[in-house]
C-alpha cells in the first residue's frame, strides 16, 4: 500500500483509524489539548472531526460530487454502505473508497503542513496513479477495473 513519507502510515492503518475515528483531526486534538480550538483549517466553516474531512468539509464533498459518489448522510464510521454509482464497477469498491479517503486525507495533510493550494486535479490526479499502482496486485483479468476508476477520476 502506500505510504505517506511523514508518518509511514499505510492507507491501511488510515481506514482503520478512520472508521475508528481516531486520526488526528483537530477535534481529537482539541481533547487532547493539543490545539486551541478544532476550527478546520481548509474550509474555517466547522469543527474539523473526521466525518468532516472525508465527507462533509466543501472541499470533500466535491470530490464526492465529481466521482459521482453520493455521500447523503455518510459517516465514516459506515463507510462501506456509502452507495456505488454506476461508472465504478462493484468488484473492489471498498478499495475504491479507500483511496478516495487516503487522497482526501492526504490532500489535506498537505494543504494543512506544506501550504499547498487545494487542488481537486491534483487529488484525481493522484488517485489515479496510485490506482494503477493498487491494481498491480491484482489479477491481470481485474485490471480493468483500475482502468474503469482512472476514467471517473479524470472526468473534468
Ligand atoms: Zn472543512
Amino acid at each position: 500500500m502506500a505510504k505517506t513519507p511523514a508518518s509511514g502510515m499505510t492507507a491501511g492503518v488510515l481506514l482503520q483509524e478512520v472508521v475508528q475515528e481516531r486520526i488526528q483531526c483537530r477535534a481529537n486534538l482539541l481533547k487532547k489539548n493539543a490545539v486551541d480550538d478544532a476550527s478546520c483549517e481548509l474550509c474555517r466553516q466547522s469543527n474539523e472531526d473526521c466525518n468532516h474531512i472525508i465527507f462533509t468539509c466543501p472541499f470533500a464533498v466535491q470530490v464526492w460530487a465529481h466521482l459521482g459518489v453520493d455521500t447523503t448522510g455518510g459517516s465514516v464510521a459506515s463507510l462501506w454502505t456509502v452507495p456505488r454509482p454506476a461508472t465504478v464497477p462493484p468488484k473492489h469498491y471498498d478499495s475504491f473508497l479507500l483511496l478516495t479517503c487516503w487522497h482526501t486525507w492526504k490532500h489535506r495533510n498537505e494543504i494543512v503542513f506544506n501550504g499547498a493550494p487545494p487542488s481537486l486535479r491534483r487529488l484525481l490526479t493522484a488517485c489515479s496513479q496510485d490506482a494503477m499502482l493498487w491494481s498491480c496486485r491484482w489479477p491481470q483479468s481485474e485490471r480493468m477495473i483500475a482502468d474503469a476508476w482512472c476514467r471517473v477520476f479524470s472526468q473534468m
